[in-house]
């Protein structure tokens, strides 16, 4: 049987795994600098957590969660995101009582979401994210719009990205907006897709960022949330603006942006990339989701990157990653009776940070030059009878050709020139 990866998941090999590494590296080195600090959560969690935390009338809940019964028939779920079971274990850990405010977490992992696989959009994938919990105003909304700013400027993607925001209210604005959404579509109910026939009763919302022409024909007419802000939400909304206006970041307002999740209750914004359908990163504020999830009144505000996106993006961009990786050498001995020498060279090359590989294979030495082509190396080291007696080695530059001849105790001071 030839075996097959599952439907919507790949493989990172070879360029993509450095892609992710160095995404990884960076993400974290430029969260910490906003001084997030990275939280590990399990990638399973009682399926609850996603149905109460994302909510009912979301299309990942009714339609793209991975869950499952277990063996004591517990219904459990692989997350869907990140946002719910960072703030169930803010809660759980009674983080908001031990911790200085607002706890700041940064992670990086898989998700899962039985969705359509295309282009930019696997059942499986990655996700590089932030919560930052009890926050009240603005002032992190923005900060977490730097930050996104911030990563795609190390990436340097932030000239190539567009920054799209909107404002959804509070649950009664939310109401008295959704009464009116609904009412609206009815009104339309032939000219939508089948999705959005059924939206119109459990999420009203999500047919204004539906894909399908006809259904954003009849979304184009329809009542704008902006009308229905409360004069806090609007006066919010207008200082999020100034300060973006200020810090010379622009953006674009559109009153569709509602992002698929149900517990966004301020602003919410996307980064895409131009003519994608896919958005590059989104978030928002929430209001409720920490209350919603047994906590206290906590407001939270957070956003998430889809890495895989975000490695096509680069490679689109011709950015490759960077790689840190220290000098590499590839050990040849020409003879049996070398081995021992080979093996001590190795040692020491690696305790000092180097990377070492060894031609265990024997055989001509013009094969072994052509392994230590195909993997890459900068150097060869190639230790004959002569050279193990006289404690040397022949450094071998795999680029330039050069080759010396270096004693032992030379070799570590030789390399680090
Ligand atoms: P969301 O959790 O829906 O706000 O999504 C956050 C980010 O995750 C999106 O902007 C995408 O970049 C990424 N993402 C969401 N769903 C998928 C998917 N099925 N495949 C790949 N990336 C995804």
């Amino acid at each position: 049987m030839d075996y097959q990866k599952v439907k919507g998941t790949h493989d990172f090999i070879g360029e993509d795994a450095e892609y992710l590494s160095y995404i990884r590296e960076t993400f974290f080195k430029v969260t910490s600098l906003f001084n997030y600090k990275e939280h590990v959560i399990p990638t399973l969690e009682y399926s609850e957590v996603f149905s109460r935390g994302v909510g009912q009338g979301s299309d990942i809940v009714r339609k793209e969660m991975y869950s499952f019964l277990d063996k004591s028939y517990r219904s459990l779920t692989l997350r869907p995101e990140f946002t719910a079971g960072i703030v169930r274990s803010v809660v759980e850990n009674k983080l908001y009582a031990t911790e200085v405010l607002p706890i700041k977490s940064s992670y990086l992992g898989q998700s899962f979401r039985y969705e359509r696989p295309q282009a930019g959009r696997y059942r499986e994938f990655y996700q590089g994210g932030v919560e930052c919990i009890g926050v009240s105003g603005i002032d992190y909304d923005v900060e977490v719009i730097q930050l996104c700013l911030e990563l795609l400027k190390r990436f340097h993607l932030d000239d190539k990205v567009a920054l799209s925001i909107n404002y959804l209210g509070g649950i009664d604005t939310r109401e008295r907006y959704t009464a009116s959404l609904t009412q609206y579509f009815k009104g339309h109910i032939e000219e939508m897709c089948d999705d959005c026939k059924e939206r119109i009763e459990v999420n009203p919302l999500r047919i204004l960022d539906c894909k399908e022409e006809r259904d954003q024909k009849v979304a184009s007419n329809a009542p704008e949330i902006t009308s229905f802000l409360s004069e806090k939400e609007k006066a919010d909304y207008e200082a999020i603006k100034e300060r973006l206006t200020l810090l010379n970041i622009e953006f674009h307002e559109d009153t569709h942006l509602v992002r698929g999740l149900d517990y966004y209750s301020g602003l919410v914004f996307e980064f895409n990339v131009p003519l994608e359908d896919n958005a590059l990163c989104g978030g928002g504020h929430y209001d409720n989701l920490v209350s919603e999830l047994g906590g206290p009144e906590l407001e939270g505000v957070g956003f998430s990157f889809g890495i895989e996106r975000l490695i096509q993006f680069m490679k689109d961009n011709g950015i490759k990653p960077e790689s840190k990786k220290s000098k590499s050498f590839y050990i040849m001995p020409l003879d049996k009776e070398v081995s021992n020498y080979a093996l001590r060279i190795a040692r020491l090359l690696r305790e000092n940070d180097y990377r070492a590989e060894i031609d265990y294979d024997g055989g001509k030495i013009a094969s072994m030059f052509k392994r230590a082509e195909r993997l890459n190396l900068d150097y060869g080291i190639i230790i004959g009878l002569d050279e193990a007696n006289a404690k040397t080695v022949q450094l071998k530059d795999l680029k330039t050709q050069e080759q010396i001849s270096v004693s032992y105790d030379k070799l570590l001071e030789e390399i680090s020139k």
